[in-house]
């Protein structure tokens, strides 16, 4: 009997395949490239063609390492890269390259939104978040604005996951969590919203029928069977986008659970079992890939990076020298380790907003500072200031979920930075909550492919695949005398950030026109 389930992650830089066994133990991975065009400034794209390739090659890489053949594999659970858009035309051709999350083209279309919207608050109440520009629906609004010609063939109009499900199975389709970040979805009502879709003279029947995610959607055509080496009539599940199908990987799938992710940004993710509230659209507000459950995240740009940034500035000589990339990550462990034995003695204070910021504050034009700097400080005063920095910056995310009610019982912790046993027990001191490492991260693709064993069967629902495949390794308790002083910390960046930010938005501001009248 067919024994393995597979999970696809279509990413940005590229493909992973993942093979799970029945007691959910992962069989084999791989990852392939795919290309990035950056035809403009601020524009990013992708060839669906070449999703569909790498796909391919990944999950035929995956079956040959595990050592199986294509009948062996019993499910395929799909995840990706969210808020992309392919437009296809009647033929269910590719019109042109699809605009990716990362593009940034659409301002005037997400202000075109919220003013056909009817204002901020009221887009809010139709679809539970605001307009960001890498979302779905101003880029179809950019095509009807910039490339009529494409727009008049338009037909439908799929996230990149889908894409791959219609290559796999010919079917249109797509998941509930995925649909959420096209910014035309009712979150609340875990169906499209036609209401918005007609203020924004859209055409509902561009858009697929959107399934929980566990649910298969479609089986494996001939041509596909061909050219993966799987079998034909293989179940294909509706998948999820990649931060819900991050969070099944990762076992965020209960009431309570919350997941801190520290890659090269800081994504601080819930589980909750009703629509959750988003009165001023700072977090993400979207359907889990739990059916019957929602979820709410929120993201600050420079996590990592400015941990990285901090490397790059104080250890460039090392940096350079290094051969390879074991000797660039050596370097991070020697800065937390000068992080620990650092005194701590004068608050120092490091504000991470390197990129401006995203959440807790929604400010393109705050900026990263370091303040309290006395001539007592030494460099492994201001490693520490970042890492705590960072830190308090993830918590101000939680404290966000905590004011929409939210409970964290426990933080389970995820990414680069959860590699340093420091810095989780910095993130358990900070959070005030115990906080747990897992044994291994595959993200999405695990939770691909579990939600793919559920789908055809083999585990009852969603928290029973992962009670089976997700492990964690160690919890850290939080030590009280530490939290209090992190509170103490926190309400003193966050005084000194509302002192700079109004210099800081008029210093944006003035070189924002004076970039515009060059
Ligand atoms: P990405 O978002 O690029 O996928 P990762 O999840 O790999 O990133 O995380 C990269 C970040 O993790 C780095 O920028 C760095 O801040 C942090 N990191 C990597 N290795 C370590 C380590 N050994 N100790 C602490 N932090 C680390």
């Amino acid at each position: 009997m067919a024994a393995l389930f597979l999970g696809i992650d279509v990413g940005t830089s590229g493909t992973k395949a993942l093979l799970v066994d029945r007691l959910g133990r992962v069989a084999a991975t791989t990852i392939t490239d795919h290309p990035s065009l950056f035809p403009k400034p601020g524009w990013s794209e992708q060839r669906p063609g070449d999703w569909w390739m790498s796909v391919c090659k990944a999950e035929r890489g995956a079956l040959r390492k595990a050592q199986v053949a294509g009948s062996d594999v019993a499910g395929v659970g799909l995840s990706g890269q969210m808020h992309g858009s392919v437009f296809l035309d009647r033929q269910r051709r590719v019109l042109r390259n699809a605009l990716l999350w990362n593009d940034q083209r659409t301002t005037a279309e997400c202000i075109e939104i919220e003013q056909r919207a009817g204002g901020r608050a009221r887009l809010i109440r139709l679809v539970q978040n605001i307009a960001l520009t890498g979302y779905q629906a101003p880029k179809v609004l950019w095509l009807r604005r910039h490339e009529p010609h494409v727009f008049r063939q338009v037909h439908t109009v799929l996230l990149p996951k889908d894409y791959i499900r219609y290559r796999l199975t010919e079917t249109l389709g797509s998941d509930v969590s995925d649909a959420s970040g096209t910014l035309l979805f009712d979150v609340a009502a875990r169906r499209w919203s036609t209401r918005l879709m007609e203020r924004l003279e859209l055409d509902p029947d561009w858009f697929p029928p959107a399934a929980e995610s566990p649910e298969v959607i479609g089986t494996l055509t001939t041509a596909a069977a061909r050219a993966t080496g799987l079998k034909r009539d293989t179940p294909v599940v509706a998948g999820a986008g990649d931060q819900a199908a991050a969070a099944v990987g990762t076992g965020v799938v209960r009431s309570g659970a919350v997941s801190a992710t520290l890659g090269t940004s800081g994504v601080v993710f819930a589980h909750s079992p009703q629509p959750v509230p988003n009165h001023e659209g700072l977090l993400q507000s979207f359907c889990h890939a739990v059916p019957e459950a929602w979820c709410v995240f929120g993201c600050m740009l420079s996590a990592g990076g400015s941990l990285q940034w901090a490397r790059e500035v104080l250890f460039a000589d090392r940096l350079h020298a290094a051969r390879d990339d074991n000797e660039h990550d050596a370097i991070y462990d020697d800065m937390i380790k000068e992080a620990a034995t650092a005194t701590g003695r004068d608050p120092l204070l490091f504000h991470p907003y390197l990129t401006g910021e995203r959440c807790p504050y929604a400010h393109p034009h705050a900026c990263g500072a370091l303040s309290g700097l006395t001539r007592r400080h030494d460099r492994g005063d201001i490693i520490r200031a970042v890492l705590e920095g960072i830190t308090l910056g993830m918590n101000r995310q939680l404290e966000l979920m905590r004011a929409s009610g939210l409970r964290a019982r426990e933080v389970r912790l995820a990414g680069g930075g959860a590699r340093s046993t420091w810095w989780r027990q910095l993130q358990a001191d900070v959070y005030g909550r115990p906080c747990v490492s897992l044994r291994s991260e595959e993200g999405s693709a695990l939770g691909a492919a579990l939600l793919a064993a559920v789908g055809v069967g083999h585990f009852p629902n969603v928290p029973a695949a992962c009670a089976a495949a997700v492990r964690t390794q160690r919890t850290y308790h939080p030590v009280a005398a530490r939290t209090e002083h992190y509170r103490h910390l926190a309400k003193l960046a966050a005084r000194t950030y509302e002192a700079l930010e109004p210099l800081y938005r008029r210093e944006f501001n003035r070189l924002h026109k004076r970039g515009q009248s060059n």
